[in-house]
Formats: C-alpha cells, structure tokens, sequence
C-alpha cells in the first residue's frame, strides 16, 4: 500500500523474544528474556481461582478494582510513611508496559522531546516516537552505568516535556542513590519538567543498597508518574497486571486515554491481588529471596571466566566476556553462547539506539536453583 507510512519503520522484534526463540530453537537453558521458571504463591494463584468461581468475571471499574487500589494505597503508605488517594491518585492497568505507553501519551505531543538515560528498556523509545515527539538519549556505560546529571541538564531544551528514568534499572542493575534523586528533581523543578518513573523492580535491591523512589521524594512526587508490575513482584509475568501512580491532576490526564486503550483490567486477577497484597511478607521477602539466587549464579559464571558487574538490583546480572571470547561482538557472543553453550542470555548493545557495545551480556536469575545448576555446569565448559 503507498498510501502506508509506517510510525516505527525502524522497530523489528523485540530482543527477548528473539533470543527466548533461540534458546527454545537449540534447546538452551534460558536466561534471556527476564522471567521466572517457578510457580507463584499457592495463596494468589488459588485467589485467582476463588476469584474466578465466585463470579467476578464482568469489566472491573475503568481505573481498577476499590478493593486493589485501597490495597496498592495502603502498601504505598507503608513503604513511604504517606497517604495516596486510591480514587484520585491510583489507576491499575494492564503490566507496566500500558502504563508506561499510556504516561508517554498523555505527556508528549508531536514535535516535544523526551529523555532517556540507555541502556534503556526497550519500550520507552517506541512510545515516544509513536506520538511524534523525539527521543533525546543520554549514554550511560559499564561498569556502573551512573548518571552525570550536568549531561542531562545540558540535553533539555525548551521543547523537553519528560525525563524517563528507571531504578532499579534494566538492564544496567543500577540504583539511584538519593543524591541522584535530588539531581533529577532539581532539574525538573528548574525545567517544569514530568517525570515517568519505572520502578517495576522496586523491592528487588540487594546487600547495603536501597531503592529511592520518586514517590518518597515530595518535589518529585508532584511531577512523576511512577509505575510498578504485579508481574515482577509476585513472579507472575504473564498476568500483566500493573498500576501507575500520580497526582490527581496527572491521574485523571492519564485515565483519559487508559480508558480509550484498555478501559479496565483482568477482574478475577484484581481481586486475587486484592487480597494477595494483605501481607507485607509477600513483597518484604523478596531480597532474601532473590539474593542468594543471584550470588550462586554469580559464583558460577565467575568460575566460568566472566567478569562480574555491580548487580545492586533487578533479577539480572551482567558480565564482561572479554577473557572468554576477547573482540567478540555482544550480540554475536550471546547467539553462541545459546547455540554451542547452550545457556541464553541478552547482549546489552541491544538496549542501546547507537549499538555501543561494552561486550557486556545480561543473565536472569529469577530461575530455579535447579536451572540455575544447569547452567553453571553448561558454562563450566568455558574455563
Ligand atoms: N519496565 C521494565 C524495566 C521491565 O523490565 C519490564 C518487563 N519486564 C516492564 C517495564 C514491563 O512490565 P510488565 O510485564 O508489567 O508490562
Ligand atoms: N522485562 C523483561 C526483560 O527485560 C522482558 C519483557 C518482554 O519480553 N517484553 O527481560
């Protein structure tokens, strides 16, 4: 068709699903794509099913569930010692990746600017570029991949509308210190400035490190949409339940198009996180839960010759394969390491607009030890 134009001429497959094929193709043990290989609590998973059999299987109200988003305030004043309105300041939405879409668009109008810190997750950058706005890229590299914020001020312009930021970060295992915090908040103050927080891995921080969330920041919490997934924190990817929280004024910005794309979310699965979320233990337990998962990886792909990166948060751990295939590209080490190795992962230039390429590839631990076991003796061969 001439008369098509295509909005993302530039956009292929996404590199999780490109390498997750791959590792199914020669049968790898995957550590791609970040997701579990465990089942969820028995407690959610059979509210799910109470949920289900009690009838709760027409629309849910469009910004979610009272009963989930009293949940969700009453966890937020928890964890930053404030109240949140679940009827103004909380909207459910289906997994991070639609609340993350749905900020972009209601911020950005064609020709504004937005930016991002890359390594980047991959879906920012679409979005962005789907309203007619551009994308302003800020470099950040190996090994701790930390801001300078004079750079981020230097990039904003009089058309700059958002500044995306994710912390922890994916890929980088990164997190802000609250120095960082106050960087950003300075530079959306003095700009007038909306800040699009991904802090989807925010319980899972490790060691001595803490996460520092724009939501307990109050000149951030004015100007941020901050956005989180039932996914991550409760090992349940596939259920693509999120929320995003903001000030009311953003909130109901926000619903305006949340209801054009989604209009409600998943009903029976609102009420099984209703009542999942009634015990702090389920999301408190997750560095301890998560920690020792990443330290015996780290000891395996240690031995096998890798050099460790920083893992401060996230389920992810990088490492620099130069001693082991010294010149290789990332994205050639990683489609070897899955074909002849056998163990998948996700070379980091693939969050990178420019390509850089560090020789730095990202390995999931959110996995069984037993899989975990697999690998480590699969990567053994290295050494
Ligand atoms: N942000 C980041 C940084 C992620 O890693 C992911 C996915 N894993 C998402 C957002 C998307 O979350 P969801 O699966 O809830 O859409
Ligand atoms: N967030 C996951 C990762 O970083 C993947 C999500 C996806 O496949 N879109 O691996």
């Amino acid at each position: 068709m001439k008369s098509f134009v295509s909005k993302l001429p530039n956009v292929g497959t996404t590199i999780f699903t490109v390498m997750s094929q791959l590792a199914a193709e020669h049968k790898a043990i995957n550590l791609s794509q970040g997701f579990p290989d465990y089942p969820c609590h028995p407690d959610v998973t059979q509210a799910l099913m109470d949920a289900v059999a009690a009838g709760h299987n027409q629309y849910a109200p469009m910004p979610g569930i009272p009963a989930l988003r009293q949940a969700i305030a009453a966890k937020l004043a928890l964890q930053h010692g404030a109240a949140f309105d679940p009827d103004t300041e909380i909207t459910v939405t289906a997994g991070a990746t639609q609340a993350i879409y749905t900020v972009i668009a209601t911020v950005l109008h064609a020709g504004d600017e937005a930016i991002i810190l890359e390594p980047a997750y991959d879906s920012y950058a679409p979005a962005i570029e789907a309203q007619g706005a551009k994308v302003v890229r800020i470099g950040l590299s190996a090994p701790d991949y930390q801001v300078d914020w004079s750079q981020v001020q230097a990039a904003v312009t009089g058309k700059t509308r958002l500044i995306i930021v994710n912390n922890p970060n994916n890929p980088a295992t990164s997190v802000f210190s609250s120095a960082d915090l106050d960087a950003l908040a300075n530079i959306a103050d003095k700009h007038d400035l909306l800040v699009l927080a991904d802090e989807v891995y925010e319980h899972l921080v490790y060691g001595e490190n803490r996460q520092h969330s724009v939501l307990s920041h109050p000149a951030l919490r004015s100007r941020s949409f901050a956005v989180y997934s039932f996914g991550k924190t409760f090992h349940a990817t596939g259920w693509k339940v999120g929320y995003c929280v903001a000030p009311a004024m953003l909130t109901s910005e926000f619903r305006k198009l949340h209801q054009f794309l989604v209009f409600s979310v998943h009903t029976p699965t609102q009420h099984a996180l209703a009542h999942h979320l009634q015990t702090p233990a389920h999301w408190q337990g997750l560095p301890a839960f998560f920690e020792p998962k990443r330290d015996m990886l780290a000891k395996g792909l240690e031995k096998a010759g890798f050099e460790l990166l920083p893992s401060q948060g996230t389920y992810f751990q990088l490492v620099r394969y130069d001693a082991i295939k010294p010149g290789l590209d990332d994205v050639s080490f990683a489609r070897w390491l899955t074909m002849e190795v056998g163990v998948a992962c996700i070379p980091v230039s693939a969050f990178y607009a420019n390509g850089q390429d560090d020789h730095v590839v990202r390995f999931c631990f959110a996995k069984q030890d037993a899989t975990l076991q697999q690998a480590i003796d699969k990567l053994s061969v290295l050494r």
